[in-house]
């Protein structure tokens, strides 16, 4: 399937950009990266169109959880967020959030795309009969050093605390929402933007859905991404 070759093509770029440029050319605190590992499952009953449209689910709610000693997104930063994607997505009931486990022990380290899948499963509070992102900030590191964020199939979001500091929280919230809303390039390209050396991410360096993410003001989809949603949202 599309989705499940385009995985087999961003672990091998993420692998040459970590090799080469993260590791050996920059420090490693100033590496912000992404798995976008969203692979279709059988079960997966949420898709871009369920976010970005209403004619399923009218309301979403991002559930945020954290495990012991990790801070997640402050609210504020939080409300800012659903704010601007208010905007953006049609949910005439809204959008809201709620903070639900804090203080998760995991026991792991490192994790691997199923150790994930697991805590998901486990802590997610809701249902196929409401629609929501569900948000884990964790500690430690995905298996691939230095990836910020993971989101997977059926709204889960996965960050990594000690590569994310607090001042990129709306950035890195912003970017994985929109791969659920499956940007870049899952929802057809009104104009194609996609960054050919990393897939499913946006070639604009301004744009949220840039593949890497250092600037705080950097929180916003640009043009081409909005037209791609509104497409979907208006079809
Ligand atoms: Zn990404
Ligand atoms: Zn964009």
């Amino acid at each position: 399937m599309r989705l499940r070759n385009g995985l087999a093509t961003i672990v091998l770029s993420l692998s040459t950009v970590l090799g080469c440029e993260f590791l050996e050319s920059k420090p490693q605190s100033q590496c912000f990266n992404c798995d976008d590992a969203q692979l279709p499952k059988k079960n997966n009953k949420y898709s871009p169109e369920s976010y970005i449209r209403s004619d399923g689910y009218k309301s979403l709610i991002i559930e945020i959880d954290s495990v012991e000693g990790v801070n997640p997104i402050k609210e504020d930063d939080l409300k800012l967020v659903e704010q601007v994607l208010s905007r953006i997505i049609d949910k005439p009931k809204g959008i809201s959030h709620k903070y639900s486990d804090v203080g998760i022990h995991t026991g792991k380290k490192v994790y691997q795309r199923a150790d994930l899948e697991v805590l998901a499963a486990k802590y997610r509070s809701y249902d196929h009969d409401k629609l929501s992102l569900y948000v884990l900030y964790l500690s430690g590191e995905y298996y691939f050093n230095n990836i910020a964020g993971v989101a997977l199939d059926d709204g889960t979001i996965f960050i990594f605390r000690e590569n994310v500091p607090e001042s990129l929280d709306k950035c890195i919230l912003m970017h994985e929402a929109g791969h659920q809303f499956g940007l870049v390039g899952t929802i057809p390209q009104q104009r194609v933007h996609e960054d050919a050396n990393h897939h499913q991410h946006d070639s604009n360096d301004l744009c949220v859905m840039f593949y890497k993410l250092t600037n705080p003001l950097n929180y916003l989809f640009d043009r081409q991404c909005l037209e791609d949603i509104a497409a979907v949202r208006k079809r």
